[in-house]
């Protein structure tokens, strides 16, 4: 294979949304899959777009969120055109929902803030809500409707994206396991049965360290389960979500119902223990789906980084490798910025946003706690 630009390691969706940028910008790339393409993390997604009800606190890592939500539907637009396959992106909008007082304080608290940095929110009537929304659970004590939220069918958008990167002439490897990283006068990546050299790599391996980079990848696998309900009436409009859980209606008809975040190593798998906190907590948010038919439980490995926030920016020490890691709960949200930042670093032009909160120097030993 002849050198190549960018190499990209990692086919999830921010491997795959970076290539897709820096194809388009020029740039001769190239992904590097050790297994099927967008098939980890990116594929167990939900798909929630929901910038507000990630953050707890006013800073860097909400700014990052929300820069990256005012992007996803220009994004999802070019994606498609490009791609030539849809991917469901909805403006559905989220209830934010308290089942007690000291909920609903911690909700307030963090609404504060929020409205005076502009978002759009607004408390409804826990009555007005049901009638909006009578799936709904009736013992709710306080809700919110947030009308700017989002959703996207994260497994179309991998497909999409992919099509979307071959298409602007970026090469996809599936099945290419990229066993160590060796940073001499050229990158260069070791294969099984082959040495590919390139000018600049990007770190988009999700929850899997990478062996020959400067420093270690302080990366973990946070584990999340989820179960699918194929919908029954009354519909549910728009994503709910509260402190047990959240509900989130694919238009396809199912209702996705999450999750957990569990310490449990590689190890995928659905337990009856997970099952059960899912299901205490989406029937009380919803207690009609009950008797709904369970269509599908599946699991996946988020990306954890020590601190909760992602690790994006260039190596300090090696300038050619750019980290595009550790993006936990909000990879599918984070997707256009994180194209966007890693596909101007590519060419090499300054990248239009202060990362420093987010650089992998932050973690002084740069290794996992
Ligand atoms: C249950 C659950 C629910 C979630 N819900 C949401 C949500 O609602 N909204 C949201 O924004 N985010 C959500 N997330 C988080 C989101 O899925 C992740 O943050 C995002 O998918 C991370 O993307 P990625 O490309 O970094 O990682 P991945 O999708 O995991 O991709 C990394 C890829 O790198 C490959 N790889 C690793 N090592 C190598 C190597 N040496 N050589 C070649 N390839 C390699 C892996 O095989 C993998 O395919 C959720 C995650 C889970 C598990």
């Amino acid at each position: 294979m002849r050198p190549v630009d960018l190499a990209v390691v990692g086919g999830g969706v921010l491997g795959l949304a970076i290539a897709h940028r820096a194809a388009r910008e020029g740039l001769a790339v190239a992904v590097f899959e050790r297994d099927a393409l967008g098939a980890a993390a990116s594929w167990a997604a939900a798909g929630m777009l929901c910038a507000a009800a990630e953050a707890d606190t006013p800073g860097p890592f909400f700014d990052l969120l929300r820069s990256a939500a005012r992007r996803y539907g220009d994004w999802v637009a070019e994606v498609e055109a490009d791609g030539g396959l849809a991917v469901d992106y909805v403006r559905c909008g989220t209830w934010v929902v308290a089942r007690t007082q000291k909920e609903a304080a911690r909700v307030e608290d963090r609404i504060r803030w929020q409205t005076a940095a502009g978002v759009r929110l607004e408390r409804i009537e826990v009555a007005e809500a049901r009638r909006l929304e009578p799936l709904l659970a009736e013992d709710l004590v306080a809700t919110w409707l947030y009308p700017d939220d989002h959703q996207v069918d994260n497994r179309r958008l991998v497909r999409a994206l992919a099509a979307a990167a071959a298409r602007v002439g970026a090469r996809l490897l599936a099945s290419a396991a990229v066993e160590r990283v060796e940073l001499g006068e050229d990158v260069a990546l070791h294969l099984p049965d082959r040495r590919v050299t390139a000018r600049r790599i990007v770190v988009a391996t999700g929850a899997w360290p990478l062996r020959g980079l400067p420093r270690p990848l302080p990366v973990r696998p946070v584990r999340g389960q989820l179960l699918a309900v194929e919908r029954v009436p009354p519909a549910l409009h728009r994503i709910v979500v509260g402190s047990a859980g959240y509900l989130v209606p694919r238009p396809d008809g199912r209702v996705l119902l999450g999750t957990t975040v569990e310490e449990a190593g590689y190890r995928l798998g659905v337990t009856p223990t997970g099952l059960a906190t899912i299901l205490r907590g989406a029937l009380s948010l919803a207690p009609a789906l009950a008797d709904a038919p369970v269509v599908e439980t599946w699991s996946g490995l988020r990306p954890g980084s020590p601190d909760g926030w992602p690790i994006l920016g260039p190596d300090p020490s090696d300038p050619r490798v750019f980290y595009a890691a550790g993006a936990f709960r909000n990879g599918i949200l984070l997707a256009p910025l994180v194209a966007e930042l890693g596909a101007t670093w590519a060419a090499e032009r300054p990248v239009p946003l202060d990362l420093e909160p987010f650089r992998i120097e932050r973690f002084a030993s740069g290794s996992t706690p």
